[in-house]
Formats: C-alpha cells, sequence, structure tokens
C-alpha cells in the first residue's frame, strides 16, 4: 500500500471532535500514524450528537468501536409522529435488511470518549491544547503554525475543526448559505413521561415541533423551536429535573473547495445543517472514511468529487425535511391543518424515510 506522505511529517488532523478521531482512526488502521491537535485542553462533556447511524456503526466495526458503542448505547427503533391530543402515525427503521436496523441513541461525548480509546490503544495521543492558528500553502508544500509556536510542513492536512474552522478560514475557502432566524432549544431533562422510550416522538404544534429522544434511565433530550418548550409539555409528561439546557441555531453551508493543495475539509469545517435526520456527525465520520482511504491511495485529489455529490444531497434533504418541524412552509402549515395527511402519508413515506434518516441513502463506493 502506498501512501502520500511526500515530506516526512505525518499527516495533521486539525480538530478531535469525532470526525478528526475518527480519520485519525481510520488512517491508523491502514498503517498511517497522523498527528491529531485539539485546541481544547478537555473533551466537551456536552453532548449535541445523539443519533449514530447504521453507516457509521458499519464504518467503525473493524476497529471494534461499534462493539463498544453497541455496549454503552440504546437503539431507537422508529419515530411516532403526534398531534398534542393523538398519535398520527410510527415510522418504522426496521426492514431495511441492514443488521443494525435502528438508530443507535448515544451522547456524542461517549462517541468521543471511544473513538479517543481506541487510539491510545493504538499508539495515538490527542494533544490537547493545541490549537492551529494559521494555516498556507506555497510552491507545492504545506505550512501550519500552532499555538505552541510550533511550525509543521505536514505533506496532508485535514480541517475537522468545526463549523468556525480556523483551517477553512485560514486558506480563505468559502462557506456560502443560509441560516435560520430562529432559536431551537435543547434540554437534557429527567423526566417522568408515559411515551414510548424504544421511539423518537415528535409532536407537531402549531408554531413548531417538540421533540423527546431518551438518552438513558429517565434522562430525555428535548429539543424544540417553540417559545415555551417546557410549558407545553404532552399530557402525562413531567419534568424532574433539567440537566443542561442549550440554545443554537440552524444553518445550512457547504465549504468550497472541500479540496485544495493537499488539504481536505471534513464534518462541520466542511458542512452544516440542522440536526434533523442526525447526519452531521455521521457525514463527518463518513468524510474521515473517506480521506484515511484516499490518503492510504494516493489519491486525495479525488476527495472533492466523492463528497461533494453526497454532501449536497444530504444537506438539501435535510433542508428540505426541516421546513415540517419549522412550520412556516405551506405544507408543513397543511400538515397541521389535515393532520390525517400524515396518517395517510406516513406509511407510503416509512421506506424513504427510513433509509434517509440511517445514512443509507447513498453508496460509499470508495475501493
Ligand atoms: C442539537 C444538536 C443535535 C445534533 N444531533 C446530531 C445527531 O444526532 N447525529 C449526528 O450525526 N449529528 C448531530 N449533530 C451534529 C454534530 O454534533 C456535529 O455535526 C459534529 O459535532 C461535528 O463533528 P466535528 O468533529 O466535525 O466538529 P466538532 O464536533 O465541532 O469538533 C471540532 C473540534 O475542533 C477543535 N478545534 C476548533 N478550532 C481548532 C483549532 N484552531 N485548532 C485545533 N482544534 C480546533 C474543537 O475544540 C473541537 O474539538 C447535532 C448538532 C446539534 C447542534
Amino acid at each position: 500500500m502506498t501512501t502520500a506522505t511526500s515530506s516526512a511529517e505525518p499527516p495533521l488532523i486539525v480538530g478531535a471532535g469525532p470526525t478528526g478521531l475518527a480519520a485519525a482512526l481510520f488512517l491508523r488502521e491502514r498503517g498511517i500514524p497522523a498527528r491529531i491537535i485539539d485546541s481544547a485542553s478537555e473533551p466537551t462533556t456536552h453532548s449535541k450528537a445523539l443519533g449514530v447511524n447504521p453507516r457509521t456503526l458499519d464504518l467503525l466495526e473493524s476497529t471494534g468501536v461499534t462493539d463498544r458503542m453497541l455496549e454503552t448505547g440504546r437503539m431507537a427503533r422508529g419515530m411516532n409522529l403526534w398531534r398534542p391530543d393523538r398519535k398520527l402515525a410510527t415510522i418504522n427503521l426496521g426492514g431495511t435488511g441492514h443488521r443494525f436496523p435502528f438508530m443507535l441513541v448515544l451522547s456524542q461525548a461517549e462517541s468521543e470518549r471511544l473513538l479517543t480509546e481506541a487510539l491510545t490503544e493504538r499508539g495515538i495521543t490527542v494533544e490537547r491544547g493545541v490549537g492551529l492558528t494559521d494555516i498556507a500553502t506555497a510552491n507545492g508544500g504545506i505550512t501550519a503554525t500552532l499555538s505552541t509556536g510550533e511550525t509543521l510542513t505536514p505533506s496532508v492536512v485535514l480541517g475537522a475543526d468545526g463549523a468556525h474552522s480556523t483551517v477553512r478560514k485560514s486558506l480563505g475557502r468559502d462557506f456560502p448559505g443560509s441560516a435560520y432566524p430562529e432559536p431551537w432549544h435543547l434540554y437534557d431533562a429527567r423526566l417522568q413521561t408515559t411515551l414510548d422510550d424504544e421511539f423518537i416522538n415528535a409532536f407537531l404544534l402549531d408554531d413548531g415541533v417538540l421533540l423527546f429522544i431518551r438518552i438513558k434511565e429517565n434522562l430525555w433530550r428535548i429539543v424544540s423551536n417553540v417559545t415555551d418548550p417546557l410549558g407545553q409539555l404532552p399530557a402525562g409528561t413531567t419534568v424532574e429535573a433539567v440537566e443542561w439546557d442549550s440554545e443554537f441555531g440552524f444553518a445550512h453551508r457547504i465549504a468550497k473547495p472541500l479540496y485544495a493543495d493537499n488539504i481536505c475539509l471534513a464534518g462541520d469545517a466542511a458542512h452544516i445543517h440542522s440536526a434533523f435526520g442526525a447526519r452531521g456527525m455521521n457525514l463527518g465520520i463518513e468524510d474521515a472514511y473517506v480521506f484515511a482511504a484516499l490518503v492510504a491511495e494516493n489519491r486525495l485529489s479525488e476527495y472533492e468529487a466523492h463528497r461533494r455529490p453526497v454532501i449536497e444531497s444530504v444537506v438539501k434533504r435535510v433542508a428540505r425535511a426541516t421546513e415540517i418541524p419549522r412550520g412556516k412552509s405551506l405544507s408543513a402549515k397543511l400538515v397541521r391543518r389535515f393532520p390525517s395527511v400524515v396518517s395517510w402519508l406516513a406509511p407510503k413515506a416509512e421506506s424513504a424515510v427510513r433509509t434517509w434518516v440511517l445514512g443509507l441513502d447513498h453508496d460509499l463506493d470508495i475501493e
């Protein structure tokens, strides 16, 4: 197997979120030890992503991380769609023929811990508290400056440094797209509830959505765009304690270019979109897999051609799907006005929705 390392320095991965950690692991599995840095001195204990999809479980399986994720997480078997007073439909995630016919619910902090553990076992340590401050290319080479004052000349770089990516900004790469104006609320709360905890429960309210996902024990994630989510809980649900609450905005953007001069962007540094469909982290891990495969085969210049069509199609569908929970478009209003449409449509759309949510809506023909 040939590698793309024309300089003696190993590949540099900037950012040790799920994308960067997975990239370091996939490269190591192909016999290429990378250097991985993260400006944060400690991993975050708060968890954005909860849904690990079957594609990610497939990609990580040979590393042993999948088994550990399955031991630690819990399965969500589908989604119940509700109006406040009645259930409209159930979308089941089983029936794809895939051996992981569910969404694994696992906190992002846990996923990152398990990826880091796998790296440590393979002799790779995340360099924490080490940030990239600048990166430039000249005469076919890369120069990366670190917060420690060190200057590196890696042959290959992966910018996996999140939505505000220093790699992307230093290189002057565009991040075109648009943002929604409204804030979204997140609560990780201890609940007493009669909701079916094996399913994600989505309540279509007149002005938005209330989403319930059980994380573990009686800890649930509530995500909503209505003004007072905890004041609009369904009958039979009460909050015992809120462990974490946060507010965030959604935007849809894709970096341009994703690849140039042996520097790739991946994960949130490359694409951001709403959390509906649970694709962000999963897509980042897929970027990481493709990056590692191409580095190992000295074909990194193909990264753009491999990733852009997939990313564009996923972001487009996520944007379209997000209109229903947002409740602002004509179709979103019609769905609320005539909820029987949802009951009628759900069984017909089930197969397509399931394939999309599980991340099985495209092939990954990299090898
Ligand atoms: C409410 C919510 C729910 C979500 N749910 C899901 C879900 O269920 N499933 C899913 O797949 N996705 C989900 N997502 C999206 C997911 O959280 C992100 O897509 C994911 O975190 C992206 O991972 P990343 O590694 O690319 O970037 P990040 O997680 O942002 O990691 C980037 C890392 O880079 C480091 N860094 C930044 N700048 C520098 C620098 N200059 N030098 C060195 N290091 C640097 C940061 O410290 C950080 O550790 C959700 C997002 C939100 C907001």
